[in-house]
């Protein structure tokens, strides 16, 4: 297995101006780790990916893999295994053929390619299935032989481009616990492009976050729950979404909408125009909390809901994640944020501390 370094690596396509997707990208994945990139739609995930399997050309920077600098190596010599969105199966040629594929075309002995095509099948449940082909398959099941094609190459490491995001939504929680099991089995390597932040956070190790601008965190899962380094961040990890609403600095406190105020003692000069970052799950009811107003909506999830709550001078419903009865729609209601469990962002949309451990000492 390998690690995988990537030094202010950058893409640029000749020719246009809006040419350069990426720039400045450097992070490192360390021998053994479950690495996710994610972010929107875009925003050069993908391009990123190819450019360390050696699909794709890097503009400027380095890629090291084991220390070793890459960027002139051939994909097939980089020792990398890819699997992706669409499987990239021979539809002619049966399921067997399909995983033996690669060891064929690297001359490994019959009865070897036949022992380790046995293996991988019994790992991903697909004995029974080997002598069909791909278009007899359901969607699951071909990229099971897809990731089996990937694994019988004993790779260095292992490079996922959107795997799932073809499959559906029951599909792919089944897929995500089959990905995290192999990659505890195996212990080896993985790369892993989504636009899905509930795959980001399940399996990752550690999640890199993209933007169109480049890398926003690094982190494992719960540091970019806990504590998003930027708005942008914080917007993209958790669902429902963080509530994210305009506020000012007043003396000792933070002033959102008409009426409501939050204790703050972070460093930031009075006057100052900030964004509060409220979780829907960090919000509970409270007849005398700060935070009042009148139900819009009640989203039903079975043993959640999520009650949109309208506050005098926010443009937007707070979105309140509730176990238990929900209020009435149009009823009064207030909530009252956890402890500890308010962030606040700058002009530029970065993450500022407050000089209270946990963020807050009470909420009036
Ligand atoms: P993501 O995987 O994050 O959705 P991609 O890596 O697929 O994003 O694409 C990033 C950007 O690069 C997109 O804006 C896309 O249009 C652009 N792009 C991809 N391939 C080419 C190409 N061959 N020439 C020019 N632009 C490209």
């Amino acid at each position: 297995m390998a690690s995988i370094v990537l030094a202010d690596v950058a893409k640029s396509y000749p020719g246009k101006e809006s040419a350069h997707i990426l720039k400045g990208i450097s992070f490192s994945i360390e021998d053994g780790e479950f690495v996710v990139l994610v972010g929107p739609s875009g925003c050069g995930k993908s391009t990123l990916l190819r450019m360390i399997a050696g699909l794709e050309e890097i503009s400027g920077g380095e890629i090291r893999i084991d220390g070793e600098r890459i960027n002139e190596t051939p994909p097939a010599r980089r020792g990398l295994s890819m699997v992706f969105q669409n499987y990239a199966l021979y539809a002619h040629m049966s399921v067997f053929e399909n995983i033996a594929f690669g060891l064929r075309l690297a001359k490994v002995p019959k009865a070897e390619i036949h022992t380790a095509v046995r293996a991988v099948a019994k790992m991903l449940q697909l004995e029974h299935l080997l002598e069909r082909r791909p278009p007899q398959l359901s969607g699951g099941q071909r990229q099971r032989v897809a990731i089996g094609r990937a694994i019988v190459r004993k790779p260095r490491a292992f490079l996922f481009d959107e795997p799932l995001s073809n499959l559906d939504a029951a599909l792919r929680a089944d897929m995500r616990v089959e990905i995290a099991r192999l990659h505890k089995q195996l212990g080896a390597t993985m790369v892993y492009v989504t636009h899905d932040q509930v795959e980001a956070m399940t399996l990752a190790d550690r999640i890199v976050v993209l933007s169109p601008n480049g890398v926003m965190q690094i982190g494992s899962p719960m540091t970019l729950y806990e504590r998003p380094a930027n708005v942008f961040v914080a917007g993209f990890i958790g669902s429902p979404k963080m509530n994210l609403l305009p506020a000012s600095v007043a003396e000792g406190a933070l002033q959102l909408g008409e009426q409501a105020r939050l204790p703050w003692f972070g460093g930031i000069p009075s006057g100052s125009r900030v964004t509060v970052g409220l979780r829907p799950e960090h919000l509970a009811p409270d007849p005398d909390g700060p935070l009042r107003g009148t139900v819009a909506l009640i989203e039903r999830l079975g043993a959640e809901s999520y009650v949109h709550l309208n506050v005098a001078g926010l443009a937007t419903p707070l979105v309140v994640a509730l176990r238990g009865d929900p209020p009435r729609e149009d009823s009064a209601w207030a909530v009252r944020p956890a402890a500890g469990q308010i962030h606040v962002f700058d002009e530029q949309g970065l993450r500022v501390d407050s000089a209270e451990p946990g963020g807050i000492k009470e909420v009036a």
